[in-house]
């Protein structure tokens, strides 16, 4: 089968992640699905942005250096919606305000804004009417947990710009992934939400959610999974092992695909490959033959692209 290729933020190894550039990019370049990460605003406006702070991603600290928490960060949750559009959005960077990808978009350089939710889904919807090509959306809710000990329950409204967007059924190009198994559960039996879920599967050391990751890829922690999730969408390594530096299919794919679960792994990155693999075309080659993944996500969709068999 043909993979899906959803832009991980975008087509964020040409453009600053989550940018609409980096979104009409991936369109442009043929990706199947566009990717949204959502968080809110103090007036609990939802923005696309990846990380619940603002400093790796934009200029807050030399605009509004007085505005960290006591651990240091700045939170896009205690800035409202016209503060965050006033910033400038740059290449990712680490503390030090070095780049995370050197090889990528320059660093802090650039002028691209922070958007919303709303109006990425209009953009996208434009993109699609404009182009012919119906190009699918793939929306995460981040940390709902910690939203509502914040103040604000993301879900219903995250949910209600979907529909409004014109998604309706489980037909549609739509998939919605979360790393908290409750937020899923709670989105099917509480808002019964007609929209395929993806269960994201990290380790337990990122803190993402107080679901058990560990759990989750044991043989019973897919059958529960399967009762309410479409797909799962785990992390590279729980896909393969090495034996004699030689990468091999572990079990979990042939569990979920098992218990009728597609599989979207993260995130293949050319510049980042992970062990036991020389080069992109290798890695991407692996995981669609070998293992046989049903999608991935990618921060260079134009070559996977070009390497997905027809
Ligand atoms: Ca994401």
């Amino acid at each position: 089968m043909t993979p899906l290729v959803i832009a991980h933020r975008g087509a964020s190894g040409y453009l600053p992640e989550h940018t609409l550039a980096a979104k009409a990019l991936g369109h442009e370049m043929g990706a199947d699905f566009l990717e949204q990460d959502v968080v809110a605003s103090r007036d609990d406006e939802l923005v696309v942005l990846h990380d619940i702070y603002l400093d790796r991603v934009t200029d807050v600290v030399e605009r509004f250096p007085a505005r960290a928490r006591d651990d240091g960060r700045y939170y896009v949750r205690d800035f409202d919606l016209d503060e965050l559009r006033s910033l400038n959005v740059w290449e990712r960077m680490n503390a030090d305000g070095s780049a995370v990808y050197p090889g990528r978009y320059p660093a802090k350089s650039g002028e691209f804004r922070i958007n919303t939710f709303a109006e990425e889904l209009e953009f996208i919807k434009d993109l699609n009417a404009h182009s012919g090509r119906q190009v699918g959306i793939y929306p995460e809710i981040k940390r709902p947990a910690w939203h509502r000990e914040e103040g604000v329950d993301i879900t219903p409204t995250f949910l209600r710009m979907i529909l409004d967007a014109g998604y309706e059924s489980p037909d549609d190009a739509v998939y919605i992934q979360c790393f908290d198994f409750v937020e899923l559960r709670r989105l099917k039996v509480e808002f019964d939400c007609p929209f395929k879920l993806v269960q994201l599967i990290g380790e337990n050391s990122w803190r993402e959610a107080k679901t058990d990751f560990d759990f989750v890829r044991t043989a019973a922690g897919i059958a529960e999974l399967a009762e309410t999730v479409d797909a799962v969408g785990p992390w590279i390594p729980y896909l393969y092992e090495l034996v004699d530096d030689s990468p091999r299919p572990g079990d979990l794919i042939e569990r979920a695909h098992a218990a009728g679960l597609e599989v979207h792994p993260f995130t293949f990155r050319a510049d980042e490959l992970p062990p036991g693999f020389s080069s992109f075309e290798e890695l991407v080659r692996f995981f669609i033959v070998d293992v046989g993944i049903d999608g991935l996500f990618t921060d260079f969709p134009d070559r996977v692209v070009q390497l997905r068999l027809p």
